[in-house]
């Protein structure tokens, strides 16, 4: 009772934002850099004590209170701001947590490119430059049996550069029940206008017919597009044309058929209880002219957006001037060419992280999560149990899937559910969980067997002053 009450005391003791403000050392770094990041930093340093001090963590007197904010200012950041942490969200591909965690050998791949000279832009066998749109092309054209394929940043700059190469100044209908927003400020509509061309809507929000396509085509069209509708559904009465009427449409009419595929799903994940993904190479076997899907969703490897189809029109997309802002960097290609490799060798199954982690049963999640509830019931303050629950693939892949899971749900003497979430996500390297029914709930799907020992250290140490 004693030590709150000092540490209340000097809580009240540190000096106000105001006062700081006009100390020498935080006007001197103001003059540095600038007075926003002068204050910011100042906001972190305060914010730091106050945390430290109400945790008994430092013991200082009033008198103190002054230098042990100075000194933190005057510490560099002393870490990366980018951090590793442990998703026990059950979402398997969290936007905000990064998407696909890599292969081993993806990883090891990056390693060696990073760290060493390779043949980017050079034709080794020529001895002279070469071109660097074409890593990836051959083994994406294995894995898909499409013609030709190039690699940009992401699915959203695959879309815009496809758009722009293709209809730039023309116009391209889209069905209104497929005019989405994806998150992140990817939005059909704008991406269409930011790539140079016309948006034409046709047929309705729930219901499109192929002759609501075939009555706007005209002059100005210049390609149709077809939209995952990704992280939604539309149930009742619903209608859209198939792949094959739209594809047959394009043919009749001379026009080049685009599919923004989203997810881009590589192998059947029927079993596991994904069943509205298209297969990326069933898509582009049906006639589709060009499609696009991202790196980093279904496919489990890195941030990448990958256009593939025609010889001619890959051709054309690769001239456009936006390839060259849109282009990826050499450790994307590595990533990318050994997440693929995984697939022709069919070992996708146990080397690529996001298929592992949606193929786990709830069986073999319970058994871990059931032994690692044994290990932290009854201690520091912690009841712990294992309840049924789901998990999700994430980034708007399979939305009406759930994959059945069974989590990890614990509760704390010492404080809510959300207390405890927040000191989960205060250990090092942070554990995010989520908060259900009054309880933590922690899904193992998505944490490397390897770091159950991290989430019961990061329970076990939770409380506070432990
Ligand atoms: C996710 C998604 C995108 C954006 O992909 P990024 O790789 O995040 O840029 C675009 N279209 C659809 C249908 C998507 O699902």
């Amino acid at each position: 009772v004693n030590e709150r009450v000092a540490a209340g005391g000097l809580l009240r003791a540190i000096p106000p934002m105001s006062e700081l403000l006009v100390h020498p050392a935080v006007v001197q770094l103001a003059a540095r850099t600038s007075y926003e990041y002068a204050r910011e930093r100042l906001r972190a340093a305060v914010d730091e004590l106050r945390v430290e001090l109400a945790r008994g963590t430092v013991e200082l007197g009033t008198g103190d209170l002054l230098d042990s904010i100075l000194s933190r200012l005057a510490c560099a950041p002393r870490r990366a701001n980018l951090r590793r942490v442990v998703n026990a969200t059950g979402v398997v591909l969290h936007t905000n947590l990064g998407r696909a965690p890599l292969s081993q050998r993806a990883v090891e791949a990056v390693a060696r490119i990073a760290a060493s000279y390779s043949n980017l832009e050079y034709d080794v066998e020529a001895g002279r430059r070469g071109s660097r749109d074409v890593h990836g092309e051959d083994l994406l054209c294995e894995v898909l049996g499409c013609e030709a394929a190039v690699v940009a940043n992401n699915n959203a700059a695959a879309v815009m550069l496809v758009l722009n190469t293709l209809a730039s100044g023309g116009e391209v209908p889209v069905s209104r029940g497929e005019l989405v927003e994806i998150g992140g400020g990817f939005r059909i509509p704008e991406v269409l206008e930011r790539s140079g061309c016309r948006l034409r809507e046709v047929g309705t929000t729930n219901r499109t017919r192929i002759s609501d396509y075939e009555r706007a085509i005209g002059p100005d069209t210049r390609a149709l597009l077809r939209v995952h509708p990704s992280n939604y559904r539309i149930i009742g009465f619903t209608g859209r044309p198939t792949r094959a009427e739209l594809v047959a449409l394009g043919r009749r009419t001379n026009l080049p058929v685009v599919e923004d595929l989203g997810s881009g799903c590589l192998v059947p994940l029927g079993a596991v209880g994904i069943l509205d993904e298209p297969l990326c190479g069933d898509v582009v076997a049906d006639g589709v002219d060009l499609v696009t899907f991202s790196g980093d969703k279904l496919l489990g490897g890195p941030q990448a957006g990958i256009v593939a189809g025609r010889r001619a029109l890959v051709e054309a997309v690769r001239r456009n001037p936006l390839m060259r802002a849109l282009r990826v960097d050499k450790m994307v290609y590595a990533a990318l060419e050994a997440t693929l490799l995984s697939y022709i060798e069919g070992r996708a199954d146990e080397e690529v992280p996001a298929i592992r982690m949606l193929r786990l049963s709830a069986a073999v999640i319970e058994e871990r999560a059931t032994r690692l509830a044994s290990s932290v019931d009854g201690r520091a303050g912690l009841r712990a149990t294992v309840v049924r629950g789901s998990s999700v693939a994430g980034a708007g892949s399979a939305p009406a899937s759930e994959l059945e899971t069974v989590l990890l749900a614990v509760a704390a003497d010492w404080g809510g559910a959300e207390r405890l979430a927040s000191r989960l996500r205060d250990t090092d390297p942070p554990v995010i969980g989520r908060v259900e029914h009054d309880r933590v709930m922690l899904d193992l799907r998505t944490v490397e067997p390897a770091d159950d020992g991290t989430v019961a250290d990061a329970l076990i140490r939770a409380r506070p002053g432990d």
